[in-house]
């Protein structure tokens, strides 16, 4: 029994709004996630307007013990926002908490309500010649507030970092609904414990982070993409070394993109082929810089294919060009790839240290081909800080048994070689239910039960996303 005592409903609705309380088909919009699987079958979800209106529905759920599922886009698609089937919940949406509060720029700070998308907070950034950094394929969906739970990042990470470094200070209301308000705008600040972080990658066990103030960074108006073929996984880090050798301090994006990915993106989207070199992989590379950029990119290239790693390349020369070869890279993830089979494979979002990369997808590729061959296997995604996503799926109904049988030996298989590299299993959309029971072994018991007293301290009744992320809980 998951939907809470009609009391609890009516003391929702007396506290709140007429438009807050949603039930039955109302309700049903949010209880799917952004690869169209069900969170929930039937859930009341909550949207207040506004930070006390957070608060009095943690108060209430506090009141009669029910469960709090904090709601942003959905696009974290680790089950983390799925209700829990084992007591009384309500899901929680910050879909109304939805303006952006302050833009500051002689601060370098944006003030935003955790509803607000990614994508209005870039804009707003950019009305007053700032960037906001943080940049990913699910921006125009994709909120604040689960941004800060999952600790985001995305295509600029190897410049500007994920969240945790993009963030100065939150608003959260706490486990007995209470508000704290800790919106710093202090880049130093060297009093105590730096409890937003807590909260940061939290994903959602902590409090409802409701408000957030955000870094903005100088413009940078001289802009350039490039897709470069290369010659093999064994360029990618000797190209990143002369990227930066080149271009010192702009680059920003250093993205990996499989032919076997632009062919599908090219086959089922308006997207152009920009390259046809024959080549197995290509890296979407983007300099950016207060300053022209033109040399920086002629001299990158050319000492590339000096080096003999570039095979061939194309510089986009227009917005629409440019913006042609972002869209293949947004492209790429299975949910829009391979649509129909997607949620039957292994989605990988792990990060090894970056020297590993090579060897991590040799290995994960290698491995694939011996253990699941009726799959495809393929690598894309931010090699320069690390953060790879690798897809092994069944692509046709007919692969879909065989690959059943092998699936849970590949995903055996694919957190050996995790664990073995050092690396995380969750580098980006947190670990939710999808990766709870496999994340153990990558850190101690010691550091995981730091994480339970942590837990316990802020949240002492789990009220907070139950189950989720933490093993053993
Ligand atoms: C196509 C696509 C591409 C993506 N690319 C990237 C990428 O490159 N890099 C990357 O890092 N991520 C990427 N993501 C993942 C995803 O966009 C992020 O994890 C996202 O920030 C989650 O935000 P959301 O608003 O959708 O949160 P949701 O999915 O709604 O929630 C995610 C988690 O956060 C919790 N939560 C949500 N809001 C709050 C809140 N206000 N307070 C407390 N907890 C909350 C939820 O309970 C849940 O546990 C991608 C996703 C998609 C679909």
């Amino acid at each position: 029994m998951t939907i809470p005592a009609p009391a609890v409903i009516d003391a929702l609705r007396a506290a709140l709004d007429d438009r807050a309380v949603l039930i039955g088909d109302d309700a049903a919009g949010f209880l799917i996630d952004g690869r169209n699987l069900p969170t929930a079958d039937d859930a009341v979800v909550v949207r207040p307007a506004d930070v006390e209106g957070v608060a009095a529905v943690v108060a209430i759920c506090a009141e009669h013990d029910v469960a709090i599922v904090p709601q942003g886009g959905n696009t974290g698609l680790s089950h983390g926002t799925e209700s829990p089937t084992d007591r009384p919940s309500i899901v929680l949406t910050t879909a109304r908490l939805n303006t952006i509060e302050s833009i500051d720029p002689d601060r370098w700070t944006i003030t935003a309500q955790a509803g607000v998308s990614i994508e209005a907070v870039q804009e707003a950034a950019r009305s007053v010649n700032r960037v906001f950094a943080p940049d990913w394929g699910a921006r125009g969906t994709a909120t604040v507030g689960g941004a800060i739970a999952t600790d985001a990042g995305g295509i600029n990470v190897l410049r500007y970092g994920n969240m945790r470094e993009n963030v100065m200070g939150i608003q959260a209301v706490l486990a007995d609904g209470s508000i704290w308000d800790g919106r710093r705008a202090l880049v130093k600040d060297s009093s105590g414990y730096d409890l937003k972080q807590l909260f940061i990658g939290a994903e959602g066990t902590l409090g409802v982070v409701t408000s957030a103030v955000l870094k903005l960074r100088p413009a940078t108006p001289h802009e350039s993409t490039m897709l470069a073929a290369i010659t093999g996984l064994d360029a990618l880090a000797p190209l990143l070394e002369l990227a930066h050798t080149h271009a010192p301090g702009s680059v920003t994006a250093f993205e990996l993109l499989p032919q076997v990915a632009i062919d599908r993106v090219v086959s089922i989207t308006d997207a152009v082929r920009p390259l046809d070199a024959g080549t197995e992989y290509s890296v979407l590379v983007k300099l950016a810089s207060s300053a022209p950029v033109d040399d920086q990119v002629a001299d990158f290239l050319a000492a590339g294919a000096a080096a003999g790693f570039v095979v061939d390349a194309v510089v986009a020369g227009t917005p629409d060009q440019t913006e042609n070869l972002w869209s293949l890279r947004d492209h790429a993830p299975p949910t829009f790839c391979y649509l129909e089979h997607q949620h039957l494979g292994l989605k990988l979002d792990t990060a090894v240290p970056v020297d590993r990369i090579e060897t991590f997808i040799r290995s994960v590729l290698d491995a694939a081909a011996e253990i699941a061959p009726m799959a495809l296997a393929y690598a894309f995604g931010h090699v320069g800080d690390g953060n790879l996503h690798m897809m092994i799926l069944p692509t046709t109904d007919e692969d879909v048994p065989p690959w059943m049988e092998v699936r849970q030996a590949m995903s055996d298989e694919v957190d050996r070689l995790v664990f073995g590299l050092e690396g995380t299993l969750s580098a980006e959309h947190g670990v939710g239910l999808l990766l709870r029971d496999r994340v153990g072994p990558q850190k101690s018991d010691l550091e995981w039960e730091l994480m339970r007293s942590v837990k316990r301290a802020l949240d002492p009744d789990d009220r907070f996303n139950p189950g989720k992320m933490i093993p053993g809980t």
